[in-house]
């Protein structure tokens, strides 16, 4: 055999076509397929000579109108949207001029305010093309896209480059607290004022001014174009404006948490209103699971505009209820049962039905629902009535349900006479079974005692009345609709003859029977004429039996409606549960400040104006909400930024000698925004007292306040200070006091401390967090008792507070307003931020010489930074 060379190398390439020709049907059999001409092997060869100059030879398709239609659709789109091509310019990558990550911009809107921020994202699509900006609007960090060629952006200016170009495509890292940039205003302000004479002079050779020349740029009215309308105006009126502008037109949306426009947030409280509004109608109790907390970086101290205390009745839900029944003469009521403490839940009912009636001048009734004398002590009467009044709310008159009891009794008795009502002597575990069993499986049925004639009822029922059976033997029942799928109508009780027989706090002995919720509510509401009768989803099931008792007793009929009730996370509301927590004395009592009983928060500070603002915000649905307790810190917070004195506390002092210090009074205003809240002077002297955690023995680069050779401010006082020495106790080791010096020359100071002059008085500052560790307590294994927070309080004996405190006490409350007018301070009304620490009220342990404070609201979320200050 021949050698393999190259010469025969191709004959592989032959292997396929043979395989191919093997592979031809012999003969086609299929009619598709006749007509196909056979392929011979000549032709199937590769290159055999074959009839290519038979081919047509097809050239090159004709040139295309565009060459890249995406790009050109693109190019005529800017040509409209960007005729200059000036933001093309200001973003592109070849200008050495464009704007870059790290600078600050600064959007102009054809609609709303400006908005300016660094540019952290610069996302390059073509006409989709957008920067991402950051600020810090009211110390919350917002971030907005604008898409540069939005026919709604009015300009874009570059306010402040980045001195380096930044080495990153993103600068996302900035949104972390340590790389925050925080507000730029101070600096758009200063850009603002220098363009502003720039303008007077000539050009300013910003995108705006090009944009101006193409005749684009239209100034229409008042607020259309707040930064160059006002750039006329002095320096001050127009950073105060704009500040006031940015803080109004941005709103949180406390539901997402996101900062988003006045416009929007009205968009997305309608679409909720309505979503809410369709469920109440098909009669669905939405249970919302927990509302998504509001995220971390957003929960720093903010200013809010104020809430509108009618927009719940004005819209929603409760606006909803009105044109049901749109009574010219409403009246609602509050019937608490007196067993107990109110808590934060029933704020909610309160300011429901009080308000509701308010807003469209009716009137309230505050209405004990006092049918259950086991459980009703005098102390619980009173506590009510005060909490409604320190909430700003006046019932027009206060009722018992124990008024009625004669007259509920001959309805009752009616109710026999018309066969809707019988005496049952079933016991528990016989009405269940009567009632579907455990799980409601087997068949409903009624019992004998349901087929006694009218005669032997009456008697029976009597017979209960006068002390015939014993307790708990026997019942009147409603002869309802046993098959009807609502168990509200299972032939429920209506009289009982309770176990312990105690005395009623109002009728005494006279009544061995009592009428049940269910029986006296819905005709106490009739009797009182009550058009709106307001209570929560728990009760929708009852509605059924409350609209069958009155449509059969009495004339006038009561609307009853209901809505979704607060729950707030992380705590425990229910009287059962808390009682076990003041038994173990794991709290000091109803009132403890970490409890949420009306009474705890009435003496941790908190203002009855921030609780109804907090309930404002949440509005009414019908969704049972559960709120995160961060949240109502939040606008507890908001509500106390605005309203309170700010004084400065040290809650751990060490003393600092300032060696060339000159004593001198110190004239100190309350507030840095509201000079209403007038002043008071402190004397500085040589000795002061700063926070132990406010100095370091050893410095480090990343730490600024008070170390041996380093500088910092000191509020309100117009030197810095620089440590030189400190002595520290032997035995403990603990600084004992530090001399410091007056900087004059350095450099303006990165941290200002706060700090108490010699001889101020001193505090004990109680500072509270969570008491349970985890949001649902109740869902922990074992119970809540073994989700309690060992270290709940932290008691800070040896604080020092200055003096101004005196006047804050005086002029108590702060602020005076809803339920706290001036005349009827109470302690907890006495409340001041404490600067750098946190909000505090007086607490009730305080005497004339012993100042007791509790925390009302850490500055910020971070509740372990705060407390350490
Ligand atoms: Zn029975």
């Amino acid at each position: 055999m021949a050698p393999t060379t190259h010469s025969l190398r191709p004959l592989s390439c032959w292997k396929p076509i043979f395989r191919h020709t093997r592979l031809q049907p012999a003969a086609t059999r299929s009619l598709t397929t006749q007509v196909q001409p056979k392929r011979t092997f000549e032709e199937s060869r590769p290159f055999a000579p074959t009839r290519k100059s038979n081919f047509k030879i097809i050239g090159p398709p004709p040139a295309l109108k565009f060459k890249e239609p995406i790009k050109d659709v693109t190019n005529a789109q800017l040509a409209i949207l960007d005729p200059t091509s000036a933001r093309s310019n200001l973003f592109s990558k070849t200008n050495p001029e464009a704007a870059h990550v790290g600078d600050i911009l600064l959007v102009r809107l054809k609609t709303g305010d400006p908005f300016a921020g660094v540019c952290i994202n610069i996302r390059r699509r073509g006409i989709d093309t957008g920067i991402l900006l950051r600020n810090e609007l009211t110390r919350i960090g917002v971030e907005m896209w604008f898409k540069i060629y939005s026919p709604n952006v009015e300009g874009i200016e570059v306010v402040q480059r980045k001195e380096k170009r930044a080495r990153r495509a993103r600068l996302t890292y900035m949104r972390k607290p340590k790389h925050d940039m925080g507000s730029v205003q101070n600096i758009v302000l200063a850009y603002q004022r220098s363009r502003g004479a720039l303008r007077g002079s000539g050009g300013t050779g910003t995108l705006g001014k090009d944009e101006k020349k193409g005749g684009k740029r239209k100034v229409k009215g008042k607020g259309k174009s707040l930064i160059l309308e006002h750039s006329d105006y002095p320096a001050s009126v127009m950073a105060d404006d704009i500040a006031q502008q940015l803080t109004i037109k941005m709103q949180l949306d406390k539901e997402t948490g996101e900062m988003v426009s006045k416009n929007e947030l009205k968009k997305r409280t309608q679409k909720r209103a309505k979503k809410a509004a369709v469920a109440a109608r098909n009669g669905v109790s939405v249970s919302n699971p927990v509302q998504d907390p509001i995220p971390r970086d957003q929960l720093a101290t903010a200013e809010e505009p104020v809430v509108d205390p009618d927009a719940m009745f004005k819209q929603g839900f409760l606006a909803e209820v009105y044109e049901q029944r749109p009574s010219k003469n409403i009246v609602t009521r509050f019937p608490p049962e007196p067993n107990g403490y109110l808590h934060l839940g029933h704020s909610k009912a309160i300011t429901i039905n009080f308000g509701f009636a308010r807003y469209h001048g009716g009137k309230t009734i505050l209405r004990f629902d006092d049918t259950n004398p086991d459980a009703e002590k005098e102390e619980y009467f009173i506590a009510i009535q005060e909490t409604i009044r320190w909430l700003g709310f006046a019932p027009s008159e206060i009722t018992y349900a124990s008024d009625n009891f004669q007259r509920l009794f001959d309805l009752a008795e009616e109710l026999v006479k018309q066969k809707n009502a019988y005496v049952c002597h079933c016991n528990e575990a016989e009405t269940k079974l009567q009632r579907g069993g455990e799980k409601g499986a087997s068949p409903r049925y009624r019992c004998a005692h349901a087929n006694q004639d009218v005669e032997t009822n009456l008697e029976k029922f009597r017979g209960m009345r006068d002390g015939k059976y014993a307790p708990q033997s026997a019942w009147l029942r409603l002869k309802q609709d046993i098959e009807n799928p609502n168990p509200q109508m299972w032939d429920i009780a209506a009289y009982r003859i309770p176990k312990d027989q105690r005395p009623h706090f109002r009728t005494g002995t006279k009544w061995r029977v009592y009428p049940t919720y269910d029986f006296a509510h819905c005709l106490c509401d009739s009797f009182e004429g009550i058009t709106h009768s307001l209570c929560t989803t728990e009760f929708l099931m009852s509605r059924d039996s409350y609209e069958w008792l009155n449509h059969r007793l009495v004339d006038f009929q009561p609307m009853q409606r209901e809505y979704g009730r607060l729950n707030l996370t992380g705590t425990i509301l229910s009287k059962r549960d808390i009682q076990p927590l003041i038994e173990e004395k794991i709290v000091r009592g109803w009132d403890d400040p970490r409890l949420f009983t009306l009474k705890a928060i009435q003496r941790r500070g908190i203002p009855p104006g921030a609780l109804l603002s907090f309930i404002y915000e949440l509005g009414v649905t019908t969704a049972k909400s559960f709120v995160d307790n961060r949240r109502f810190q939040q606008s507890v917070r908001q509500y106390l930024e605005r309203s309170v004195p700010r004084l400065m506390l040290v809650l751990d002092p060490i003393p600092v000698v300032i060696e060339d210090a000159e004593e001198q009074d110190l004239d100190i205003p309350f507030s840095p925004k509201d000079s209403k809240m007038g002043s008071h002077k402190i004397r500085l002297t040589k000795r002061i007292y700063i926070d132990r955690s406010d100095f370091r023995e050893v410095d480090s680069k990343d730490y600024f306040r008070l170390a041996p050779g380093k500088t910092v401010g000191l509020l309100q006082i117009p030197y810095p200070v620089k440590a030189v020495s400190f002595t520290k106790d032997e035995a403990s080791g603990a600084i004992v006091e530090i001399k410091a010096v007056y900087d004059k020359e350095g450099k303006k100071p990165k941290t200002y401390i706060q700090w108490v002059p010699e001889g101020s008085p001193t505090a004990e500052v109680r500072i509270h967090t969570a008491l349970f560790n985890s949001d649902q307590p109740k869902l922990v294994a074992g119970g809540f008792m073994n989700d309690v927070n060992p270290n709940s309080e932290t008691i800070w004996p040896n604080a020092m507070i200055e003096s101004g405190f005196y006047e804050v006490r005086r002029r108590a409350p702060w602020p005076e307003a809803e339920g706290e007018k001036l005349g009827e301070a109470s302690l907890a009304s006495v409340r001041f931020q404490a600067m750098r620490v946190a909000y505090f009220a007086l607490d009730i342990d305080s005497t004339d010489d012993r100042i007791v404070l509790n925390q009302i609201v850490p500055l910020k979320e971070d509740l372990g930074k705060s407390s350490k200050g």
